[in-house]
């Protein structure tokens, strides 16, 4: 049976696009890697933030939506996203925070890892982990960026999410996927690993019977995709999550990486995703993110699409 080899990316819901900009690139040091449009909305921007090379496992992307309700938390919503960082640099961190503003809420220990909670400016709850990442996984600092190459973000980490059912999700999660149970503490949260538990190959689960059921909205996840090797490996993990009681969707082509999308039993979204062909398949690997690409169905939309969006810099997001 295949399993994933680890999160491939995580899509969140913002709010200015300007703002998330200067977040994740002014402030956390993320590469823009692609400026696209939502492929369902093409009215709204899709930014992906990742390494210098948009490496599968390290992109945070989002589709910035200012008028929507503030998300509410609770199970069948993807909750905490965790950032990994390197061993040791969490005070750096410390200090960048305090600097910019972020709100925090210092550094604990979870599964005895040191880890910095903290929201971005528009809600989404996220938190720098100190770990490791697993082999199979490239990550290339980006040297341009505003943090040192030793402190940068080098992977996605893991994801939190409360659920209705511990039993039912579990028992879904190792079907489709291949996860299994870790170790437990942190109060009610669980963590479930795939391969050797590393950056990326991490779910912790929490059941809280007075926790209602969450909501879509600014600050909230939106799907989290994991890695498929390649079309074969994709069509065998969807195969086994409809066998687990999903009902995943026909592959829907995104240009940089194919996509099947499924739920858990929770309602929570998740995706399969190709590594390839790659963001750099449509734009030069120097000029990642620096205009506006569109899928080429929506070019010849491309006038339209440009003039509905509000303007977005990296400079200033760099405050060079
Ligand atoms: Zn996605």
């Amino acid at each position: 049976m295949s399993t994933i080899k680890g999160l491939h990316h995580i899509t969140a819901i913002a709010g200015d696009a300007q703002e998330n900009l200067d977040f994740y690139v002014g402030t956390l040091g993320m590469r823009l890697v692609k400026r696209t449009v939502n492929q369902d909305a093409p009215d709204t921007y899709h930014l992906f933030y990742a390494d210098r090379d948009g490496s599968p496992g390290i992109d945070l992307t989002f589709f910035p939506w200012p008028k929507l309700p503030a998300r509410r938390r609770g199970w069948g919503v993807w909750d905490e996203v965790m950032l990994g960082v390197p061993k040791g640099s969490l005070e750096y961190w410390v200090d960048r925070m305090n600097a910019f503003g972020v709100s925090h809420s210092g550094i604990e220990t979870r599964f005895g890892e040191r880890v910095l909670p903290y929201e971005d400016p528009h809600g989404l709850r996220s938190a720098l982990v100190e770990c490791e990442t697993y082999d199979a996984f490239t990550y290339r600092p980006w040297p341009d960026s505003p943090v040192p190459q030793e402190y940068q973000i080098h992977s996605l980490a893991g994801i939190r999410i409360f659920v209705r059912d511990e039993a039912a999700t579990a028992d879904f999660l190792a079907r489709a996927f291949g996860f299994r149970f870790e170790t437990a503490e942190q109060e009610h949260w669980k963590r479930y690993i795939v391969g050797g538990g590393k950056a990326g190959q991490r779910i912790e689960l929490c059941v809280q019977p007075e926790i209602a059921r969450g909501s879509w909205g600014t600050g909230a996840v939106h799907h989290v995709a994991w890695r498929a090797g390649d079309e074969a490996e994709q069509a065998e993990l969807a195969s086994a999550a409809a066998s687990a009681g999903a009902q995943p969707t026909p592959v829907i082509d995104r240009f940089w990486f194919k996509s099947v999308y499924l739920q858990e039993p929770s309602g929570a979204l998740n995706e399969i995703a190709t590594d390839g062909p790659g963001f750099a398949v449509d734009e030069a690997p120097e000029a990642l993110g620096e205009r506006l690409v569109l899928p080429p169905k929506f070019e010849q939309h491309r006038d339209t699409i440009e003039g509905g969006l509000p303007p977005l810099s990296v400079s200033q997001a760099l405050g060079r």
